[in-house]
């Protein structure tokens, strides 16, 4: 008996630490046989996708009772737009994109797609519209090209090449001799975080989703890739909604609308002009950042 037990508890461990990372929840409750906490209302319809707004309604969340998370969060990212959530760790800005996924259910209020509640509609209609890049991304023991096509498993090889070169990740999987048929994951090559978040990356541009949302997408990329990921991510989130959660400011200058977020509330909003013009937190932020830039600059000479 406790053979079986402890394989079983370990399994859930797994599964809570990729749950926590935001990996492919579908696949892997199929992996897992688990029943997933967040259900489908009996005869749920699907999303009706239209121009692709999200709002977050008087949002209350919290994962145990005993202690809150996110406390009456209001915003809206109009179709197209860019939003970025700033703020320090633990402050909830990775369970907004928990919640927007519906990994789970709020406590109060309500978190809106084109004007549908996403506890009214099923899981898989609002899955498909949103592309994430997670965290801390976590592949399939499979081959390269079965992760990136994993967010669309019919796209074309000359569409998944396009993706890899979009994110920068093109070369490096060319350069190795199995190429595209290369194993990865536990059972196969290991790949640097950076790696990770390019396949990440390439995944959610072949997806194609409606609404997007990087979460600390290039925290673990070298400052010149990060560049160029940036400028990637510019170019796919055109035309996008996109959710972005930074940790280095340089993501979110361009923003249409920036939130500071501290302890589960939004404590500041606005633009990069007016939060800086404001004097606040975030103006405390930008100025440390470009402190340690400055730094690093010259400890690179
Ligand atoms: P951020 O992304 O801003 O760093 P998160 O949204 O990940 O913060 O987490 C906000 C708070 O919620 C943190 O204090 C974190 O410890 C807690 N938290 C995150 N995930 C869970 C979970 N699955 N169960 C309990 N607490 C959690
Ligand atoms: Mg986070």
């Amino acid at each position: 008996l406790l053979q079986l037990f402890i394989p079983l508890n370990f399994l859930g461990m797994v599964y809570r630490q990729i749950k926590y990372s935001l990996a492919d929840m579908d696949l892997i409750f199929k992996l897992m046989e688990e029943q997933p906490e967040v259900q489908d209302r009996p005869n749920a319809p699907a999303l009706v996708l239209k121009a692709g707004e999200v709002q977050f309604s008087h949002v209350g969340f919290s994962y145990v009772p005993e202690r809150q998370i996110l406390r009456d969060v209001n915003f809206t990212i109009r179709p197209g737009q860019k939003l970025a959530v700033v703020g320090h760790s633990g402050a909830g800005k990775s369970t907004l994109s928990r919640l927007l996924f519906r990994f789970y259910d709020v406590t109060s209020g309500a978190v809106l797609v084109d004007g549908q509640d996403v506890q009214a509609v099923t899981q898989e209609s609002l899955r498909q519209v949103i592309g994430v890049v997670p965290q801390d991304t976590v592949l399939f023991n499979n081959t390269i090209y079965y992760n990136l096509a994993y967010g669309r498993p019919e796209a074309s090889q000359e569409e998944i090449e396009a993706a890899a070169g979009m994110a920068h990740i093109r070369q490096f999987i060319e350069s190795l001799p199995q190429g595209y048929q290369t194993l990865v994951g536990e059972r196969g090559l290991k790949l640097s975080g950076g790696e990770k978040q390019r396949i990440a990356i390439a995944r959610a541009i072949l997806k194609r989703p409606r609404i997007l949302v990087f979460d600390e997408a290039t925290s673990s990329l070298d400052t010149q890739t990060e560049q160029a990921i940036l400028e990637t991510m510019q170019e796919v989130a055109e035309n996008h909604t996109t959710l972005v959660i930074a940790h280095r400011l340089s993501t979110v200058v361009d923003a249409d609308q920036i939130l500071v977020m501290d302890e589960g509330r939004i404590i500041e909003q606005g633009t990069h002009r007016q939060l800086l013009t404001q004097g606040g937190v975030y103006r405390d932020m930008w100025l440390l950042q470009q402190e340690e830039r400055q730094m690093q600059l010259e400890q690179a000479e």
